[in-house]
C-alpha cells in the first residue's frame, strides 16, 4: 500500500485546528479544587493547568517561541516530504484538540535519529525522525507528544524562565531548578535559546507526565503506551549505552516516572472497552523514514512492517500456533488498531 493511498483511507483525524475548543475560558477555582481538577481527564478545556507565576504574557510566550523556532530551522534538517509532514502534524493537533492548550500548535519534523521531541514556549513543536523510528506504534509516538504538548499547556517554560529570573534575585533556591534539558538541547545543536525556557523541573516533569496520559487517553490512544516507550528506551540504552538522545540520557525515563505513570493510569484514567493502538498510516510513514534514511526495514516490530493494521488482544484471546495473536474482527481495513483493555 502506498502511503498516499493510507492518507486517504484514514480518516481518523480531522485535520486543522479547532481553535473554538482552545478558547474556553479559564475556570477560577480555589487552588485544591484546581489542583484535582488536572487529574481529572473530563476537565480538560475547562481548567487552567498554565496558571503560576509566571512574567510573561501569552503573547509574549508566542513571540519568544516564534523567535527560537526560527533558530532551531535554521540549524536543524527538517524533513519537507509532506506525507510525513503532514501526518505527524495531524496526530500532533489531534492531541492538541485533546489538551488544555490555549495556543495554536506548529508542528514540525527535523531529521534526526535521536530519540527527542520537543515543544518550546507558545507551540512551537519539534519532533524527531528518532521518534518514529523507535516507536512500534502510532501510540507510542502519540505519548511523547502528548507529553510535551502539556509542558506547553502548563506553560512549563515561560513559568520556569520566570523561576529562573527569580533565581537571579536570590529568591528561590537553585534546588529547585532540576534538569538539564535545556543544555543537552543547546549542546546538541548549537542552539541559542536560553536554558531556562527548556529546562524543566521534576514537578514540571511529573505534572507533564501526568497531563500528557490524560491527552493520549481522552485522545483515543492506550496510556500504557506511554509507559512502554519508557522502558524501551530505557532498556534499549542499557543493551546500547550512548544510543539515547542526550536529552533523554541526562533527563532519564526514571524507574519513579515509570511508577507515577502507571499509578496515574490505574486511579486517573477509567478503562474504556478499547484504544487505538495504531495505524496502517503509521506502519506506512515509518517505512518510508526508513526509506528516506536508506534504511534496511531492520525492525523487529510486525505492527510497524505489516502495513495493515494490526490489533493488540488482551491476554486472555486467541494465540495461534506461531505465537501470534489474532486479531479480532474490524469492519474494514482502514479503521485504526484497537487494543482491548487487559
Ligand atoms: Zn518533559
Amino acid at each position: 500500500m502506498t502511503p498516499l493511498t493510507a492518507i486517504r483511507r484514514c480518516r481518523r483525524h480531522a485535520a486543522g485546528l479547532a481553535l473554538g475548543a482552545m478558547l474556553v475560558p479559564a475556570v477560577f477555582a480555589p487552588l485544591a479544587l484546581a489542583a484535582d481538577k488536572k487529574k481529572d481527564p473530563d476537565e480538560i478545556g475547562n481548567r487552567d493547568v498554565g496558571k503560576g507565576v509566571n512574567f510573561y504574557s501569552i503573547e509574549k510566550e508566542i513571540a519568544l517561541g516564534k523567535q527560537m523556532a526560527q533558530e532551531v530551522e535554521r540549524q536543524a534538517r527538517i524533513v519537507d516530504d509532506p506525507i510525513v509532514a503532514e501526518y505527524v502534524n495531524r496526530v500532533g493537533q489531534n492531541l492538541v484538540r485533546n489538551s488544555d492548550a490555549k495556543v495554536p500548535f506548529t508542528i514540525k519534523v527535523i531529521d534526526s535519529d535521536e530519540i527527542n521531541a520537543f515543544a518550546l514556549p507558545g507551540g512551537f513543536f519539534f519532533v524527531n525522525t528518532g521518534i518514529l523510528l523507535n516507536a512500534d506504534n502510532e501510540a507510542e509516538m502519540a505519548g511523547v507528544m502528548a507529553h510535551e504538548i502539556a509542558h506547553v499547556a502548563a506553560r512549563h517554560g515561560t513559568r520556569q524562565a520566570t523561576r529562573g529570573e527569580l533565581v537571579n534575585y536570590g529568591s528561590i533556591p537553585l534546588i529547585f531548578l532540576g534538569g538539564w534539558t535545556g543544555y543537552a538541547i543547546r549542546q546538541s545543536m548549537g542552539l541559542a535559546i536560553p536554558m531556562g525556557f527548556l529546562t524543566f523541573s521534576r514537578g514540571f516533569e511529573s505534572e507533564a507526565d501526568m497531563l500528557g496520559l490524560e491527552y493520549m487517553y481522552k485522545a483515543g490512544y492506550d496510556p500504557t503506551s506511554f509507559v512502554d516507550f519508557f522502558e524501551k528506551v530505557q532498556s534499549q540504552e542499557k543493551r546500547k549505552p550512548g544510543t539515547m538522545s542526550k536529552v533523554f540520557s541526562s533527563h532519564p525515563p526514571t524507574d519513579d516516572r515509570i511508577k507515577a505513570a502507571q499509578k496515574n493510569i490505574q486511579e486517573l484514567l477509567k478503562a474504556k472497552p478499547e484504544y487505538v493502538v495504531t495505524t496502517s498510516e503509521f506502519a506506512d510513514v515509518k517505512t518510508r523514514v526508513l526509506g528516506m534514511h536508506n534504511r534496511k526495514v531492520a525492525d523487529t516490530s510486525k505492527d510497524a512492517n505489516s502495513g495493515r493494521p494490526t490489533l493488540r488482544r488482551n491476554p486472555n484471546g486467541t494465540i495461534d500456533a506461531n505465537g501470534d495473536e489474532k486479531a479480532p474482527q474490524t469492519d474494514s481495513e482502514d479503521r485504526p488498531t484497537l487494543k482491548r483493555r487487559d
